[in-house]
């Protein structure tokens, strides 16, 4: 079964988001649980936490199918210790928040070398900032996200992705999330090779560790390295590419999530997905 959402709004508090979800008719869905720019947010209120649970249960979303974003500004992979230190703190946070709302998983982008130290290097230290972050947490699943490769961004390559999930010792905690949008502008046509492409994905990483997809179409081209989403059918991936993943069981039982730019569009979007399953 296809699970398919998007990231929705959780302003006003965590417990909007499910609402928003149901609302568009989502079975999936992403959120922030604290304010995405800032480093520092006040705690989840048990308020805040206990409607959170009572909204996914009216609205039937289950943990599994819920796929939160940390803040941008965390840089697991920094190669500087202030910044680390100050990254892996607030990647615990975001993992205690999740472990407080009853969440499963944690999609994060990898990090940054900021051309500073070598890419292995910086892979290293994200590995070890997982390590550090699962030590200190329970039944929450870190979900390194591929991305486009944009500057100093690692993660655009599959190689990368494993490289840093052989380094964190416990293999049941983490996992991988592809963005479509990414993948694409990261250089791995999925336009014309997709059946290539996802044969490479799962040599180097494997299915095994796919714990969700991010589904954008991209206004960028092939290997651009550039990150610009755009709405499904309306961007250079193209209508047929969804189609085809629609029906790929291998993207079954997942969470979906609509990343696209015009929110207006996510029902219509989610509704068409459905139709072509
Ligand atoms: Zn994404
Ligand atoms: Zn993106």
């Amino acid at each position: 079964m296809k699970y398919i959402g998007a990231h929705v709004s959780a302003s006003g508090g965590v417990e909007f988001a499910p609402i928003n979800a149901h609302e568009i008719g989502a079975n999936a869905f992403a959120l922030f649980t604290k304010n995405q720019r800032q480093w520092i947010s006040k705690p989840l209120s048990e308020e805040s936490i206990r409607l959170f649970k009572e909204n996914c249960d009216k609205y039937g979303f289950q943990p599994e199918y819920i796929l939160p974003h940390d803040s941008y500004l965390i840089n697991l992979g920094h190669p500087e210790e202030e910044g680390l230190n100050k990254s892996r703190a607030a990647f615990l946070d975001e993992m205690q928040r999740c472990e407080q709302l009853g969440l499963r998983l944690l999609n994060f982008h990898p990090g940054s070398s900021l051309n500073k130290i070598a890419t292995e290097d910086c892979l290293s230290l994200i590995a070890e900032s997982i390590n550090i972050t699962l030590e200190k947490t329970k039944g929450v699943t870190a979900v390194i996200e591929n991305t486009a490769g944009q500057g100093s961004n690692l993660g655009s390559e599959f190689w990368q992705l494993k490289y840093i999930i052989d380094r964190v010792d416990d293999k049941s905690r983490v996992g991988v999330c592809l963005d479509t949008c990414h993948t694409y502008t990261a250089g791995y046509d999925i336009v014309n090779d997709y059946d290539k492409v996802f044969e490479e994905f799962d040599k180097e990483v494997g299915f095994n560790y796919l714990r969700g997809m991010h589904l954008n179409d991209s206004k960028k081209a092939l290997g651009t390295h550039v990150d610009r989403h755009d709405s499904i059918g309306e961007g250079l991936i193209g209508k047929a590419f969804f189609e085809r993943l629609m029906q790929d069981s291998r993207f079954d039982n997942i969470p979906l999530v609509l990343e696209t730019p015009d929110e207006s569009k996510w029902a219509e979007e989610i509704a068409w997905l459905r139709s072509v399953e």
